[in-house]
């Protein structure tokens, strides 16, 4: 997943609407907020240490071996009863107390192949090999917050057992980055294994200010496709054009055709994207070559405007392969990650926890990201859930940047260098008291 964007609405409005229709609260919030502090500042040294290892020993998704094996170590120190190796490398964790829902946390567990540039002194060197090349790994994405704050959580929540009963169920997910985790450990059985969860929960970091929280109802991140396209021609020597069919020309035309089917076919005001890549053909200058491939990624909120965008994008490909007299082209496009829609009802029920819980620094945000998550997978197999973000810039840091007219670097920059506190404190206070809030009502 990439950037986030910076959150700046007032939520004044939207906090007074909710709190008309949220239901009356009957835990005290303030006073868990202060348990769950008070938790994390006997464990927080620990959490710090723990992101820090994850942070300077990356793994690429289902390569995640280490880093599963760090996280059954912490889950089955707090008493989780933890099973390995769900879906390749994923681990699930369960905590049984008693009568009462069961509530899925996930986390992710993979880096990304991008060599790190940050300059910290727990920056990564790691190397590993990745489609048979020598590959840099950082985790450029922040999920290595995720794991330290899922593990927070969960050191939270056992610590105020007496207070909520219930099953919790902690995935850690691999391979988010490339959208086959969820998949994979659902088909593994996670739900017919371990049980169907009543709610789930998840959280990304982002650009934002550290110490914020940002929500919504509703999408909360995009479809994504990829696609792969394939034109044939024939091939000739450079002077001899006649002679040819020229794939060149055919992806040329392509690349810049299509975003009419972006600017002139879709609804200006929804969001959609086409973005091509990558663009594979040819040797030399003096050879028109026969294939060339495109490599691209389509985003999208709304089901309507995915199947535009694909429509129009079979019929682009086809109709410049037909003005050059060449062969129908190979169009081929796969389902990446599926769009999180948050639940309602849920969203509802956590939001005025949020408000209570972190006043002005919980807002609800105005649009969906534009990233893809693979969490959605979970939620279409059956677990209604609220999938939120948090900041994770130093303000001081951010302001700075400000005054130069710059951004800091956002999720996927090889200089994304969130601050680990209060990040990973930020995400254990929500984390927890959202569950706790559907747990112990
Ligand atoms: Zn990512
Ligand atoms: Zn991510």
């Amino acid at each position: 997943m990439i950037p986030f964007r910076i959150l700046r609405r007032s939520l004044l409005a939207a906090g007074a609407a909710l709190a008309l229709t949220a239901p009356a609260q009957a835990r005290d919030v303030t006073t868990d907020k202060a348990f769950v502090d008070g938790v994390l500042d006997r464990s927080y040294a620990h959490l710090d240490a723990l992101y820090k290892d994850i942070h300077q020993h990356p793994e690429l998704g289902m390569q995640e071996t280490a880093t599963a094996a760090k996280l059954a170590k912490e889950m089955r120190a707090l008493g989780f009863e933890v099973t390995e190796k769900v879906g390749g490398t994923g681990i699930v964790a369960i905590y049984r107390n008693g009568p009462g829902p069961m509530v899925l946390v996930r986390t992710e567990m993979d880096a990304l192949p991008m060599e790190e540039k940050t300059g910290l002194p727990y920056e990564s060197h790691v190397v590993t090999t990745w489609n048979g090349k020598p590959t840099p790994v950082d985790h450029a994405c922040g999920h290595d917050i995720h794991m330290a704050a899922w593990v927070g959580t969960a050191t939270a929540l056992v610590a105020m057992k007496a207070q909520w009963h219930g099953t919790l169920m902690f995935v850690g997910q691999p391979a988010e980055e490339t959208t086959q985790g969820a998949r994979a450990m659902l088909a593994d059985g996670l739900y017919q294994r371990f049980g169907k969860p009543d709610y789930g929960f998840a959280l990304h970091v982002g650009p934002a200010p550290a110490g914020t929280v940002q929500y919504r109802a509703g999408a909360y991140s995009s479809n994504s496709d990829s696609l792969e396209i394939t034109f044939h021609g024939r091939g000739a020597h450079g002077s001899t054009p006649n002679e040819s069919v020229d794939p060149v020309i055919e992806a040329a035309r392509f690349v810049t055709d299509v975003q009419t089917v972006i600017s002139r076919e879709k609804d200006p005001g929804k969001f959609g994207v086409i973005s091509i890549g990558a663009i594979q053909t040819g040797s030399a200058g003096n050879i028109i070559p026969d294939t060339a491939i495109l490599r691209g990624t389509i985003r999208s909120h709304e089901t309507e405007v995915r199947e535009k965008l694909l429509e129009g994008i079979r019929r682009t490909a086809s109709a410049v392969a037909a003005m050059s007299g060449a062969p129908a082209p190979d169009v081929d496009i796969e389902v990446g990650g599926r769009a999180v829609i948050n639940d309602a009802d849920l969203t509802a029920r956590t939001a005025p926890v949020f408000q209570a819980a972190f006043g002005d620094k919980a807002t609800v945000m105005p649009t969906p990201i534009n990233p893809s998550e693979d969490y959605s997978e979970f939620i279409i197999a059956g677990a209604p859930s609220l999938f939120f973000s948090i900041g994770g810039y130093d303000p001081k840091l951010i302001a700075e940047a400000a005054k130069r007219g710059e951004l800091l670097p956002g999720n996927h920059n090889p200089g994304f260098a969130p601050t680990p506190e209060p990040s990973i404190r930020t995400g254990v206070e929500a984390m927890s008291l959202a569950v706790l809030n559907v747990m112990a009502p």
